[in-house]
């Protein structure tokens, strides 16, 4: 019995020095981003109010498909990087696959997920610029923790709309970003008028991303030397990611072996893109047929259920259109406990992509991720994120599929983050008391009538 579990690392030298931009190789481009106000496809200066400059024209970057990871980014990424490249022995034998199935072990970061990698370079690049704030949101409360650490390692303050049932529900995240030395606000809050209105309408509202994304974004555009940022969704955060695939690329490499299956729980894309970008590179270029798969919750079904439209980023409509699938920007979440995976809308990238056919999509109840997080600990040793819990559903599922037909493949999956100040959401399924939410049909069709169509 071989229970032995099995790492690969980089050596310093051996980390990518540059991230990889599929945008520049991807035949059909996504659509631009529209001014809400005119109508007309964004150029970069037209985002300069919000981001820092240098995100700015990577967002829109069509051109280079590899990008300078920043001297001084490189040097925060080796305090966490490389990532273990893991090959699930335990998790192998525990399902009893013929399948050899890796993971990508991205919750070694020190704040415990992926949401760091883009942190980093979002804060560097504000510095540079000369910014002195950043603000943003946060769900679960990853990004804010990821943004915190980064703020504080580039010398600027970050203040953070932290969703109001996560605020309450995940105490210790608001403490990890107040260690880290943020100022955190529960969203909706009377600090800004978008705030206001949704506290107005509905005093005990619990909040959602859409609403703490106008706030932040508010926040940013009233106040002078500050800058909104994002975690999630836009096409220079999937970007930073891919610093996680171009290792696991070479990870592979040393175990001998290439990926048939590259799997990513999926929220608004970036940890997906991450581990995707870099070996779809090969199937756009070099015609190889791996196959990509994007498990997302059933409660939050944009992929599988959703329509390919333009659509506002946030609850307000502040932000600039967007093509990109979507459940409507006033679709209002089941308080699942992957709080991170509770978007209403993908990235631009990842919309084409699934237009295109190059990737797949698959919802996931609740329950089954946590079954799926339940049996990976015990295999593994390490207590997956609920969203993680996504993505390690969707491999065993996948598994389970060519262990039916025959066939033993390679399947490589990314663990986004790990899972220890998750714990009410397992004691909650240890003790059966966990819910399943589905969206109805009504709903998605009934949010997605509302959406004023732009094209
Ligand atoms: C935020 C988060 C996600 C979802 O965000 P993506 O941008 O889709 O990757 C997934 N896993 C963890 C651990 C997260 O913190």
């Amino acid at each position: 019995m071989s229970t032995k579990q099995k790492r690969y690392f980089l050596s310093e030298d051996e980390i990518p020095t540059q991230w990889y931009n599929i945008q520049a190789d991807m035949v059909n481009k996504p659509l631009p981003p529209i001014h809400p106000a005119t109508k007309q496809p964004l150029n970069a200066e037209d985002l300069y109010p919000i981001f820092a400059k240098e995100l700015c024209h990577q967002e829109l970057d069509k051109e280079n498909a590899w990008i300078d990871i920043p001297e001084e980014v490189l040097e925060k990424y080796k305090y966490y990087r490389s990532t273990p490249l893991v090959r699930a022995y335990g998790l192998e034998e525990a399902i009893g696959t013929k399948c050899h199935i890796y993971f990508k072990n991205e919750s070694v970061s020190p704040v415990g997920s992926h949401k760091l990698n883009s942190a980093l370079a979002q804060a560097y690049y504000c510095k540079q610029e000369g910014i002195t704030n950043v603000t943003t949101e946060t769900g679960a409360g990853q990004w804010g923790c990821a943004l915190s650490y980064a703020a504080k390692v580039f010398g600027l303050d970050a203040a953070v709309y932290q969703v109001k049932i996560s605020y309450e529900q995940k105490p210790y995240r608001r403490s990890i970003m107040q260690t880290y030395g943020a100022q955190v606000t529960p969203s909706p809050s009377m600090s800004t008028r978008a705030g206001k209105d949704v506290l107005t309408k509905d005093p005990n509202n619990q909040g959602s991303l859409g609403t703490a994304i106008s706030e932040a974004v508010e926040l940013a555009m009233t106040t002078p030397n500050c800058k909104y940022v994002l975690g999630s969704v836009l096409n220079h955060v999937a970007l930073h990611q891919t610093i996680i695939g171009l290792e696991a690329e070479k990870q592979m490499e040393k175990a001998g072996e290439y990926p048939d299956v590259v799997i990513g729980c999926f929220g608004g894309g970036s940890n997906f893109g991450g581990i995707s970008f870099p070996f779809m590179r090969h199937k756009i270029k070099d015609g190889k047929n791996t196959r990509f798969v994007a498990a997302e919750p059933a409660s939050c079904p944009k992929l599988t259920r959703g329509v390919f439209q333009y659509d506002f980023g946030d609850l307000s409509g502040l932000t600039p259109l967007l093509p990109m699938y979507t459940l409507g920007h006033n679709f209002m979440p089941a308080n699942i406990h992957a709080g991170g995976l509770r978007y209403h809308g993908a990235g631009m990238i990842i919309s084409q992509l699934l237009k295109d056919g190059l990737m797949e999509a698959v919802d996931i109840k609740q329950s089954e991720t946590f079954k799926a997080g339940l049996l990976f600990s015990k295999a593994e040793g390490i207590i997956p994120a609920p969203e993680s819990c996504h993505a390690i559903a969707a491999a065993i599922n996948e598994a389970k599929k060519y262990d039916e037909a025959g066939e033993e493949k390679v399947i490589l999956f990314n663990l986004s983050g790990h899972g220890l100040i998750d714990m009410t959401a397992y004691d909650q399924y240890l003790a059966g008391s966990l819910q399943d939410y589905e969206v109805t049909d009504e709903d998605v069709a009934k949010n997605i009538a509302e959406l004023e169509k732009v094209i």
